[in-house]
């Protein structure tokens, strides 16, 4: 679903990104881990089409579709964009329209010009919407506004509108950061719902390694702007994260 090639970025005097060369097949899913300022979060945004790689080299392909390459868009970047949903680790929401609604926009994710409120959509694309939140476990908090939702049920309503999106591709951006263990667990348990059930591709970046191995069979470890390691999270070592983020393992299990 994802072929990442020779990616580069700079800012300023910040490599923030070093010939990255990643692959991820349809219906994997990956944690990214690496320590703060290693680079996971500017990968995410080209992934997600919101910035663009520096000099020839760099290309993402989506779908087997060129998103970008040697720093422009491929001709159907737009079109790439609306089958990937990107969840952060805040501000998913627009805090002063309800939950129902903020899901029911999943369905202008092809759209690109944000068009209106509850009333604009139709009974299927409500029913759609509701039953999201059915999936997430959020159903009861359909008609709250989005402001008054715990964190975790703010990442549970920001995956419900990935469903209703339809979207292909999901990638979080540290969407447990700020949860405590329970509802980290519950996020991570929809990621895995969705992944395993609709059959979406799942990159998430995370801090905490026990969640990366207990949830995605792959890992994907960055350092400096570089992946620096790739494959099954079982395989980790005490050693190489200690390594990783310049701790004593023993503080990171
Ligand atoms: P964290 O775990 O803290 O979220 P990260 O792995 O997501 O870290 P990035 O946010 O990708 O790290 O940052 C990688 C490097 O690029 C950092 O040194 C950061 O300061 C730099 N950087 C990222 N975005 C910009 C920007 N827009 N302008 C300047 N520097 C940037
Ligand atoms: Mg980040």
């Amino acid at each position: 679903a994802i072929q990442v090639s020779n990616l580069s970025k700079r800012f300023g005097r910040t490599q923030a990104l070093r010939d990255v060369s990643l692959s991820i097949g349809k219906g994997e899913m990956v944690a990214l881990i690496g320590a703060s300022g290693s680079g996971k979060s500017t990968l995410i945004r080209h992934l997600a089409g919101l910035e663009m790689g520096d000099g020839a080299a760099s290309r993402i392909e989506l779908f087997g579709r060129v998103a970008q390459s040697g720093g422009r868009l491929g001709p159907q970047a737009k079109e790439l964009r609306g089958r990937v949903s990107v969840i952060f680790q805040q501000f998913n929401l627009v805090g002063r329209m309800s939950v129902l609604t903020n899901v029911l926009l999943g369905h202008l994710g092809k759209i690109s010009r944000f068009r209106g409120t509850f009333a604009l959509f139709n009974r299927t694309e409500k029913a759609a919407a509701s039953a999201a939140l059915e999936r997430v476990g959020i159903a009861k908090t359909a008609r709250q506004r989005a402001s008054t939702l715990s964190g975790g049920q703010q990442q549970r309503a920001a995956i419900a509108r990935t469903l209703v999106q339809r979207a292909e591709i999901l990638i979080a951006d540290e969407p447990i950061a700020s949860l405590d263990p329970a509802s980290a667990r519950r996020v991570m348990d929809v990621l895995a719902d969705v992944n395993a059930r609709d059959g979406i591709t799942v990159i998430v970046s995370l801090h905490q390694v026990e969640f990366a191995r207990q949830y995605c069979p792959r890992t994907v470890a960055m350092r400096d702007g570089a992946v620096i390691w790739d494959g099954p999270s079982s395989a980790l070592t005490n050693a190489f994260l200690g390594e990783l983020y310049g701790a004593s393992a023993g503080e990171l299990v």
